[in-house]
């Protein structure tokens, strides 16, 4: 699913455009923080939305001082460029140097498409900064309900996470085993895995405690003889083809 990125010259005015006091730093960012506006009237519709920032914009600026301290803004599940890469945010303090902060325009739970938004955008910001970044919500740095309780919630369950993998679905004993895949370790050109569903993400310290409680590994030429065997006992029109199925990654 690809997350539409709109620039803020798709809302902003030249009368009150963005600014910042303060340059955007990647290398000295370590966070991404979530919040909500906390109330008031949200966008009824993705075509609302360039009005509502606007709106927020122009208030920062009149009762504030400054520009909308957020760096983007996730809503209807696309985000929206606020301070951006370009200004460092402006809601965090005291944390605002090591601070990516995203607005939720949510008054509740974020929908799935507003999570996969949000870890997007934080997969950006950790990619720039060259390091992961730790999703924490405006309630950690000081008292506040920001970003509410059901995003909250949401926040502690890792659903803003880059690294956010939706659980694998427990087989029900009996089902056939109708998608096999081979997962190739880098490293380890000869050494496979067999097996069904969605390959695994293999860290070094999962590798490590395979190797460490004796998992076996098979070498190719073995397992290609295997397959075959295995292919030739449940069809025999099936034909297996070692190589034409592995993962590498
Ligand atoms: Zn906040």
């Amino acid at each position: 699913m690809t997350v539409r990125y709109h620039d803020r010259s798709e809302w902003q005015t030249t009368a009150e455009p963005v600014n910042g006091g303060s340059l955007y730093t990647p290398q000295t960012i370590t966070q991404g923080v979530v919040h909500w506006p906390g109330g008031g009237r949200l966008p009824s519709s993705p075509a609302a939305v360039p009005a509502w920032l606007r709106d927020v914009q122009h208030d920062y600026l009149t009762s504030r001082g400054y520009s909308i301290g957020y760096n983007e803004a996730v809503c209807f599940g696309e985000r929206w460029e606020l301070r951006g890469f370009d200004f460092r945010c402006a809601a965090n303090s005291p944390q605002n140097l090591q601070s990516f902060a995203v607005l939720m325009v949510l008054a509740g739970p974020a929908s799935p498409a507003d999570l996969e938004a949000a870890r997007t955008a934080f997969a950006d910001a950790s990619a720039r900064s060259r390091r992961p970044l730790k999703v924490i919500g405006h309630r950690d740095i000081e008292p506040t309900a920001c970003p509410g309780d059901g995003a909250y919630a949401q926040l502690t369950a890792g659903l803003f996470d880059p690294m956010y993998q939706p659980p694998t679905p427990t087989p029900t004993p009996g089902d056939p085993m109708d998608t096999a895949r081979l997962i190739r370790f880098r490293g380890f050109i000869n050494v496979f895995l067999i097996g069904a569903g969605t390959p695994l993400h293999a860290t070094g310290e999962l590798v490590a405690s395979w190797r460490n409680d004796d998992v076996p590994a098979m070498l190719i030429d073995a397992h290609a003889e295997l397959m075959m065997q295995c292919a030739a006992a449940v069809s025999p029109a099936f034909t297996f083809t070692p190589g034409g199925s592995e993962t590498d990654f």
